[in-house]
């Protein structure tokens, strides 16, 4: 018995009909809610017999398609998510058709992710050497670049012995504004997240120098050992970028490992005026970032790109038997992925940034994020504009954190936000600013118009306003 069909004639018309299905949600999507409650998914038995297609893609159709994250659609601008592309559509399509695993040998998917990171490489303007390596996200590759960090401070003999977070005393700094994953991958490496210092920010939200110097040396007279830093590329809350090339110096100062995580920020360089404000970004060690992100490259697709590969690789690397390479046939193949990660059998996540980057190019990549930053820019002037509104924070790319003044202000910026949800248009999320709940609006979606941030606005105040009425009449 095989899973192929009896007539590969009907399995087409099902595939075309799938891809019709597809095709119109994309075509479609501006009509449709940018969010709705999916529908419960009551426990249903064990599927025993198998089902026709056809009810399955009905029911597909009926009680999970519409029911999306809303990220693909362009009143999206909750979180810092991808909206996807009809390339990646294809992408998808191509990836399953060849089921590759990427874990090692040699067969045309390896070459794929080592074609991108020479591109990546390139595109950061790092030396020859380096090393890269799809991720399912940056969580995993600031996760990662952790435990380089770690066999670059104290050796790879970790790896073999383990390690005790309070007699190695191996230290890490950030600013505050850092993404949650770091604490995390500091927790999940066994360096522990009390070990990870968050330093101040100046009123732009970038790392205070200062404070850090100062943490640094405390630590250090303490007898703890600064191991580690990391700077923001465009951090989560605000879009923040530190000062990549003063940090970079202060690690080598120091003798720390320098990593930048550049998940949500790192294709605006692909804009020539943006670029700018990465500079410095050149000289880490290693670099995570996100295609699924700004680059709309569809999930997951996460990657880090280190300066030296023999350094990474000796984080990763290990001999087994049943994997023993050969120097022809197809069990051969320079590089095996497994040794630079902790996979083996991985997805050929690098086709989907392959498809996307080889169709668009960089440079519509960069207009695209340009516009999005336009966008924002706009929004925060539509903000400035409005008497009952005010902005939270400076806005530095695509990220405008906003709310009302006043009295109830806090009240009114949750309230408001959940209002928006529901209603179904726009969908931005709330945050923290020194405590403080803010709505925030991260513009990313290639979709977004500039018009939508005129209806985001009208549509919050016309929310706000009407629920204060319903309360009155009650
Ligand atoms: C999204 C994000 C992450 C986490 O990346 P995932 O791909 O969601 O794992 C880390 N840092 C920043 C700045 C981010 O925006």
């Amino acid at each position: 018995m095989t899973f192929d069909p009896e007539s590969w004639d009907s399995f087409r018309e099902y595939a075309h009909r799938s891809i019709d299905i597809a095709i119109n949600h994309l075509a479609t999507i501006r009509q449709r809610p940018v969010w709705q409650a999916p529908p419960s998914r009551a426990a249903s038995q064990i599927p025993l017999h198998g089902e026709a297609l056809d009810s399955v893609l009905e029911e597909f159709e009926r009680t999970i398609l519409p029911y999306g994250g809303g990220n693909i659609h362009p009143g999206f601008m909750g979180w810092v998510q991808g909206a996807g592309t009809p390339i990646g559509l294809i992408a998808e399509l191509m990836c399953a058709t060849m089921n590759a695993n990427c874990g090692g040998r040699h067969h045309a998917a390896i070459g794929v992710e080592l074609e991108v990171t020479e591109w990546m490489r390139s595109f950061f303007s790092f030396p020859e050497g380096v090393r890269g390596i799809f991720t399912t996200g940056a969580s995993q590759a600031n996760f990662l670049a952790v435990l380089i960090a770690r066999v670059h401070a104290i050796g790879v003999a970790t790896r073999a012995h383990g390690y005790d977070a309070h007699t190695s005393g191996l230290t890490a700094y950030a600013s505050k504004e850092v993404h949650g994953c770091v604490s995390r991958a500091m927790e999940l490496a066994g360096v522990g997240s009390d070990f990870l210092r968050l330093i101040g920010t100046d009123e732009y939200y970038k790392i205070d120098l200062v404070e850090l110097a100062e943490t640094v040396e405390r630590d250090r007279a303490a007898g703890l050992k600064p191991f580690l830093l990391i700077g923001n590329a465009g951090s989560v809350n605000t879009g923040s970028i530190d000062p990549l090339a003063a940090l970079s110096q202060f690690a080598k100062s120091q003798g720390m490992y320098f990593h930048v995580d550049a998940a949500l920020g790192a294709f605006a360089m692909a804009d020539t005026d943006l670029a700018g404000r990465f500079e410095g970004i050149q000289h880490a060690d290693s670099i995570a970032f996100d295609f699924h992100k700004w680059a709309h490259v569809p999930y997951d697709a996460g990657f880090l790109l280190s300066r030296s590969a023999d350094l990474h690789d000796a984080t990763f690397a290990s001999e087994a038997s049943y994997l023993s390479r050969a120097s022809r046939g197809l069990a051969a193949g320079d590089w095996w992925p497994t040794d630079s990660g902790p996979d083996l059998s991985r997805g050929f996540r690098a086709l989907k940034a392959w498809f996307t980057l080889k169709t668009y190019g960089f440079e519509a990549i960069g207009e695209n994020i340009r516009y999005n930053c336009n966008c924002a820019m706009h929004l925060a002037d539509r903000i400035a504009a409005e008497d009952s509104l005010a902005l939270a924070a400076p806005v530095s790319l695509n990220i405008v954190c906003f709310g009302f003044i006043g009295e109830n202000a806090a009240e009114r910026n949750r309230r408001v936000v959940e209002l928006l949800h529901e209603d179904g248009q726009f969908a931005p999320s709330l945050t923290f600013l020194n405590g403080h709940p803010v709505v925030r609006a991260a513009i990313m979606n290639h979709r977004t118009l500039k018009s939508d941030m005129d209806g985001f606005i009208d549509r919050l105040i016309m929310l706000d306003a009407s629920y204060g009425q319903d309360e009155g009449s009650r």
